[in-house]
């Protein structure tokens, strides 16, 4: 029977590649999206085209309400769940954190941080053995950024990317035992609409490995993880930064 996955953030970027990836691998997907409903759909398209089944699924993930529609939509279309990747995030304003409004620290804080909460706490009763659940698997999608901190640009980014660090470690120990394993993938600098342009080009060269990653080169890990290969991976932060701390 095909595996299913609930992909956040599945319209544009690593996202998308995750739910390609997926869809080549024979899961069932869930395209969730914000806003973009032609992107998604191009993906949904795209995993049919390779012999997978999609639903796509619009759902702000900082919102209660449109995460239990989200899971509810995904049970009835293919009757249970066996991953939950936690992609979706937004940057917020660039700057020094001294520039920032409340509404942005908010903001960011609400789809980085409260949204990987709350998509964990609905994966976890359809997940765990505790509840009847067959098992399964979460990765949280982090960043280098929870490390270096970003000063002078994306404190706030970093701050709730820290927070996703810390979901996974404490979830990974608090789950492992009821068949569910939380890891985190911390991608480094990657070619999609969040960087910019400028940025890639610009810092590409710099990066140990002297270029930016194709987001498919981040997916790859996440599915790694996601799989049985990965049976006894619990609690791990994979970097995937181009040789980049
Ligand atoms: P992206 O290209 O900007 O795509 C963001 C995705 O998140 C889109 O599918 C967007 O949906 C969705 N999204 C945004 N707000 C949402 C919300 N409130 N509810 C549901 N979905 C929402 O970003 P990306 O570069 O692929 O980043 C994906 C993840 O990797 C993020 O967590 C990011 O922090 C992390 N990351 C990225 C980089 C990088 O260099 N790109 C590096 C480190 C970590 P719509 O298409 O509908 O807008």
């Amino acid at each position: 029977m095909a595996r299913t996955a609930i992909v956040t953030g599945g319209s544009r970027g690593i996202g998308a590649s995750i739910c390609r990836l997926l869809g080549a691998a024979g899961w069932n997907v869930v395209v969730n999206y914000a806003g973009r409903a032609d992107a998604a759909q191009a993906v949904a398209r795209e995993i049919e085209a390779s012999g997978g089944q999609a639903l796509v699924m619009q759902a702000d993930v900082a919102r209660k309400v449109d995460v239990d529609r989200l899971f509810a939509a995904c049970d009835e279309a293919f009757g249970g769940l066996d991953a939950l990747v936690n992609n979706a995030g937004v940057i917020g304003r660039r700057g020094r954190f001294e520039d920032l409004d409340d509404a942005v620290m908010a903001q960011v804080l609400a789809i980085n941080v409260l949204g990987c909460m709350l998509c964990a706490h609905a994966a976890i009763p359809r997940l765990s053995t505790r509840h009847g659940g067959r098992g399964g698997a979460i990765v949280n999608i982090s960043s280098g950024n929870a490390l270096s901190g970003g000063p002078g640009e994306s404190v706030l980014y970093s701050v709730s990317k820290g927070a996703v660090n810390s979901l996974t470690i404490g979830l990974s120990q608090e789950l492992a035992g009821e068949g569910i394993r939380v890891n985190t993938v911390s991608p480094g600098l990657t070619d999609t609409d969040m960087p910019g342009a400028d940025k890639i080009a610009s810092i590409g060269p710099t990066i140990p490995i002297g270029r930016v990653a194709h987001p498919d080169e981040i997916a790859e890990g996440v599915i790694w993880l996601l799989s049985d290969k990965a049976s006894y991976v619990a609690g791990a932060n994979l970097r995937i930064g181009g040789g980049r701390p």
